[in-house]
């Protein structure tokens, strides 16, 4: 789950990390009274959309008096950075920056703990600076039944910094930023850029935080910040219907009973070429109102052209799942083609009355693959 910059400054100030003062806003006028609160020279007006590079795109800009507060507050408001709306900017205090640098915590599954990312090449696009100058990353693993010592930590500081002065300051930042990412169950906490200001104080700029959601239970403080995107919203209305659905974005839409089996067919679908559009578990019934909530589910979804039925009938036997297809699909007013694979429990009677329908029925599974994907060409 992602935060804004805003909110993740918060928790950055409330455990004791330097970030500058600042006011949300969602009107011009509301920038125009947080600059006067703020009673500063220079403000940053600044997006605040669940993505980065809003620097690049316009969407930081200085202003020195009311009007230039008026004009980029106006500007940003309302600016679509790569597919984000801007409803708020956030106002700052502007600080005078002498040099930017790069950090970051971050799990790493491979040394099975919590890394320190560092580079003194700060404010640049960090995946630019991996690709072409992976040396000038700095990677610290630390372990976590230790946790962030103070020799650590100084030597985390001294990846960015040769000066003591900016050390000291530093060492005692990361360890609090430590202890945010630990204590929150951030899988992702980022300063960048961490700055040196014109009074040699060393600040966080920028910040990011993104969260574990498996952990978000434990955490209502951070769960009250969501807000879902248009297909976490998707994902969240299947799961209060009782189904595990991920959006994947292919033209295949996959309606099957049982998670080991719903992956199955995700698998098939790739390996004859195809995509699918999402991941979904309806769960072992024949229920017709439940396969007509998926079916709507899966049709609310635009990028879908073919729609894959795979059931196996366990307990639940395939003459009732056909029943309930043919029943649910009176209800469904839809063109799309539709391909049907039943079987176990009396599949020979649930395909018998599934013939004469326009269901594509398929008996094997590759077949009902291979029909899905030709269809969808
Ligand atoms: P991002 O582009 O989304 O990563 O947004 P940032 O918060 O990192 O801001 C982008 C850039 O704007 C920074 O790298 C700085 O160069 C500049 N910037 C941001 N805040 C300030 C500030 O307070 N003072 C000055 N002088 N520049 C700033
Ligand atoms: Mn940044």
């Amino acid at each position: 789950m992602k935060v804004h910059e805003y909110q993740a400054k918060e928790f950055f100030a409330s455990y004791g990390i330097p970030v500058q003062k600042g006011f949300v806003c969602r009107t011009v006028e509301e920038a125009v009274d947080a600059f006067k609160k703020l009673g500063v020279e220079l403000a940053v007006i600044k997006a605040q959309v669940h993505t980065g590079g809003r620097g690049k795109a316009g969407g930081v800009k200085l202003a020195k008096n009311v009007d230039e507060v008026r004009t980029h507050a106006g500007n940003i408001l309302g600016m679509d950075i790569k597919g984000f709306i801007v409803d708020r900017v956030l106002v700052c205090e502007a600080l005078d920056i002498k040099s930017e640098y790069y950090m970051s915590i971050l799990p790493d599954r491979k040394s099975k703990s919590a890394i320190f990312m560092l580079s003194r090449e700060g404010g640049m696009d960090i995946e630019t600076v991996a690709k072409e100058t992976p040396e000038k990353i700095v990677k610290l693993p630390i372990d976590p039944t230790v946790g962030l010592t103070d020799a650590k930590a100084r030597e985390a500081a001294f990846a960015l910094f040769d000066d003591m002065k900016y050390v000291k300051q530093a060492a005692p930042l990361f360890q609090k930023l430590y202890r945010l990412f630990v204590e929150k169950d951030a899988s992702l906490t980022e300063i960048n850029p961490l700055v040196i200001t014109g009074n040699d104080e060393v600040v966080a700029i920028d910040a990011k935080m993104t969260f574990d959601n498996n952990a978000l239970f434990r955490h209502p403080d951070v769960f009250e910040l969501f807000e879902p995107t248009e297909d976490e919203k998707k994902e969240q209305e299947a799961k209060d219907k009782g189904f595990s659905y991920v959006n994947l974005g292919g033209e295949i839409g996959c309606m099957v009973n049982g998670a080991g089996l719903a992956m199955a067919t995700m698998d098939m679908i790739k390996l004859y070429g195809g995509n699918p559009a999402n991941f979904l578990d309806i769960g072992g019934s024949s229920n017709p109102t439940k396969i007509v909530e998926a079916m709507k589910l899966l049709l609310s979804d635009k990028n879908v052209k073919v729609v894959l039925i795979n059931i196996f009938g366990g307990i639940t036997r395939c003459d009732d799942v056909a029943k309930g297809l043919i029943e649910a699909f009176k209800l469904i007013e839809t063109d799309m083609p539709i391909v049907i694979r039943l079987t176990g429990t009396n599949e020979n009677e649930g395909r018998e009355l599934l013939k004469g329908t326009k269901f594509h029925v398929a008996t094997t599974m590759s077949e009902a693959g291979h029909m899905a994907v030709d269809l969808c060409k």
